[in-house]
């Protein structure tokens, strides 16, 4: 991915930019092309969105519907026209899908089959109230689990900043977690360590990252990714991202058989959730 692509995410991802001009933005840098592709008539006024279809089973596709483009705003008349299971889907992974990952998140040394991952297209809901599209690659086995907790987060407009894979980033965990990105699939190991993650099979989610920060110790020193997070592993400190024990976003994943890295003993890892 080039730098400049990067750097037009990171001034997308500023949370202080007023929705209407990230909107303008995009009108601008995506032109008529990414809304025929997504067949959007109306450009998302950013409103906050009321009267969310009900929540319905998950849908499960074997193949495209459509080009998908994450990180796009969305109206909520365009969702409520089309229907929420047209947003929300499990795919297998596509070759346009793959030529993104590999030799970034899936590397050379990759052991993980690629039939035993899944694109997940999502909606999620920002702090502002701006609907954006949503990507993430995981394990096939929590899948259903995954589709079903976004999809729950979005209707009760539980804020999540971005959702786009982790090859945007050139699987730079650090540069993704800056851009307060959620992810989950990465094949690595665990930071500082030669342990495999739970990343790397795609058993683990990493949400709202910079506002949820991985802090723990190393020679007495004490240790903070990204690095633009620290002043948030202070968990006093309010933020509209922050994850809580006992919010909905904790409640979904442990309701789902996942485990929080922020109840870990030896070291809080805010924004990590994973099923073993
Ligand atoms: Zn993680």
């Amino acid at each position: 991915m080039t730098k400049s692509y990067l750097l037009k995410n990171a001034k997308r991802s500023d949370a202080d930019a007023p929705c209407n001009r990230r909107t303008a933005k995009l009108i601008f840098n995506f032109q008529l092309l990414i809304f025929n592709f997504l067949a959007l008539p109306t450009l998302a006024q950013c409103q906050q969105p009321t009267n969310m279809p009900a929540v319905a089973s998950p849908t499960i596709t074997e193949k495209s519907v459509k080009p998908w483009k994450a990180a796009v705003e969305i109206s909520e008349s365009d969702v409520a026209q089309q229907g929420i299971d047209a947003f929300f889907s499990i795919d297998t992974i596509s070759d346009a899908v793959f030529s993104r990952m590999k030799g970034k998140s899936y590397g050379a040394n990759c052991t993980v089959p690629r039939s035993d991952l899944r694109y997940l297209r999502m909606l999620h809901v920002d702090a502002e109230g701006c609907i954006k599209t949503g990507e993430m690659v995981c394990n096939k086995i929590i899948a259903n689990d995954l589709l079903d907790i976004f999809k729950q987060l979005y209707q009760a407009k539980y804020p999540i900043e971005r959702m786009v894979l982790i090859d945007d980033y050139n699987a730079n965990d650090e540069l993704s977690m800056r851009d307060n990105n959620s992810s989950c699939f990465n094949f690595r190991v665990v930071a500082g360590s030669k342990t495999l993650s739970k990343h790397a099979r795609g058993l683990a989610v990493d949400i709202n990252t910079r506002y949820n920060p991985y802090v723990r110790t190393r020679q007495g020193r004490r240790l903070v990714s990204p690095d633009n997070g620290t002043a948030y592993a202070d968990r006093s400190r309010p933020s509209p991202y922050k994850i809580e024990r006992g919010d909905l976003l904790y409640r979904l994943f442990i309701e789902h058989g996942f485990t929080w890295g922020g109840a870990w003993k030896y070291s809080k890892d805010y924004q990590h959730f994973e099923k073993r």
